[in-house]
């Protein structure tokens, strides 16, 4: 395998479709159920909280602030090389308490990086043309 070659891409399936057309249209969407309110990520076929099998797909802010971050400097995939050192940030999504994703940090280096930062999602282009949610330091 090359350095060139490019990240594995997300396979929706699985009932994540929505997710990813969501973020297609440059919208974050979470399950929400539709029996107890609760917000969950990831996606899953029932509510950890009351075992429901009915959810909607709910549009989010995209606001939230950094719950955990760590600079990965060690490609762990070919794709990687070219792309260390980057970010994996686990965000603390502002709609719901406890309600945490996992995605990148684009466009600040982790020196500069601080736990409870504020956040926006972004989307990036996957050379493939799925577009990922990504997160950015709120400009506000
Ligand atoms: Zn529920």
């Amino acid at each position: 395998m090359s350095a060139t070659e490019a990240f594995p891409y997300p396979i929706p399936e699985f009932g994540t479709e929505p997710y990813w057309d969501a973020a297609n249209r440059r919208e974050l969407r979470v399950q929400r159920c539709l029996d107890c309110g609760r917000l969950r990520w990831e996606p899953a076929p029932l509510c950890l909280d009351c075992q429901s099998q009915k959810h909607e797909w709910t549009r989010l802010s995209g606001h939230g602030t950094v719950y955990s971050f760590t600079e990965i400097t060690h490609p762990v995939h070919p794709a990687a090389f070219a792309k260390v050192p980057y970010i994996v940030v686990e965000v603390e999504l502002a709609e719901q308490p406890n309600l945490r994703m996992l995605s990148n940090l684009l466009g600040t280096p982790a020196a500069q990086l601080q736990i409870g930062a504020a956040v926006d999602v972004d989307f990036s282009p996957h050379p493939n043309g799925q577009l990922l949610p990504v997160f950015r330091l709120s400009q506000t």
